[in-house]
């Protein structure tokens, strides 16, 4: 069927136009109402980019998927490492892609290169949740919370059919936890984050300093083309018997489990979806955060809440970026509008 430009195919919104900008990768897709990728294309997010550079690859790459599956450009939603305003669209400072991200007016200056096409924005983790809500393994549950375990640590708590955002949009950052006083600085100032010690970048920080100048070798030729050594080195090196390695992911795998308890405490949910590359690498986690739900967390919610995997993975953003496009999918206790004014 060929559309005209500002034609929608559909008039309920589907499909949507999706932008996943992450730490690493800046993704774009056109999203059925099933939650079917129609057109899907990304760059590389290189931290160094500007911001008005950031914004003409997101221009480009909805450019491109519109015009694969021939609908015109009018509404767009955004899904955001990092913590975002999500009634104006600016990005307060993301701790995982800084350089042209922070401060950006993402909202208004997208909006603008599209010719005024509304342009929605949110911060990934609350994206994921919504995603998971309606497409993945929390489909109709209505009291879970999601964590991701990645290049950052980072969540979102669906409570009452409610996503929690806070005064400034910025509740669920489950990652800025401390479960260690004494552990490691993390990037936020703080020591002992849940993000200082079981996120990708600490698991490889922390190898490398116990192992020194030898850590690379010690990971084997399995560290990135860049000579960086990441957290899916050190998960290698562990599985070929390294004892630093095996250490370091048991302190990750307990604080995880300890947050998780403290999760089920906090929020009794139904509950805690978990996801992110670095829980993926390490199936492990997932299994010791639900038994010690069931062993430590208090009575009823140690019976109530389950931790299972996520079922999206690396399209969460994008899927939750296309439900904000929809009325009535992302409305606040206090009928906000995620993403947008009202
Ligand atoms: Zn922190």
């Amino acid at each position: 069927m060929m559309t005209t430009r500002m034609q929608r195919l559909n008039p309920d919104g589907w499909p949507a136009l999706a932008l996943d900008i992450g730490g690493t990768w800046c993704r774009a897709a056109v999203v059925g109402e099933d939650g079917t990728l129609l057109a899907r294309a990304k760059s590389r997010t290189f931290p160094e980019r500007s911001g008005p550079e950031i914004v003409e690859d997101c221009r480009s790459l909805i450019a491109k998927v519109a015009a694969e599956v021939g609908i015109g450009i009018t509404d767009v939603g955004v899904s955001v490492t990092g913590p975002v305003n999500p009634q104006s669209g600016v990005i307060y400072s993301p701790p995982n892609a800084q350089g042209g991200l922070a401060g950006l007016p993402l909202r208004t200056e997208l909006s603008r290169r599209l010719d005024g096409a509304q342009v929605l924005v949110v911060k990934d983790t609350n994206a994921a949740a919504l995603a998971e809500q309606q497409f993945g393994v929390a489909r109709g549950v209505r009291d879970f919370v999601y964590l991701t375990i990645s290049t950052g640590i980072g969540g979102a708590a669906v409570i009452q059919d409610r996503l929690i955002l806070g005064v400034d949009g910025c509740a669920g950052e489950i990652g800025h936890v401390s479960v260690d006083p004494n552990g490691p600085v993390c990037g936020c100032g703080r020591r002992g984050c849940l993000e200082s010690i079981a996120s990708g970048p600490a698991l490889a920080r922390r190898y490398s300093a116990a192992r020194g100048a030898g850590a690379i070798d010690n990971a084997s030729a399995s560290a990135s083309a860049s000579g960086n050594l990441e957290g899916v080195d050190v998960s290698r090196a562990a599985n070929e018997g390294d004892a630093v390695a095996l250490e370091i992911l048991d302190s990750a795998r307990a604080a995880i489990a300890s947050a998780a308890v403290d999760i089920a405490n906090l929020y009794n949910p139904a509950l805690i979806v978990i996801g992110g590359s670095v829980a993926r690498a390490n199936p492990e986690w997932l299994t010791s955060a639900g038994d010690a739900v069931d062993r430590l967390a208090l009575s009823p919610t140690r019976e109530t809440t389950q931790v299972v995997a996520s079922g999206l993975d690396d399209d969460a953003g994008l899927l939750g970026a296309a439900l904000i496009l929809q009325s009535g999918a992302a409305q606040t206790a206090h009928g906000t509008r995620i993403g947008g004014e009202n």
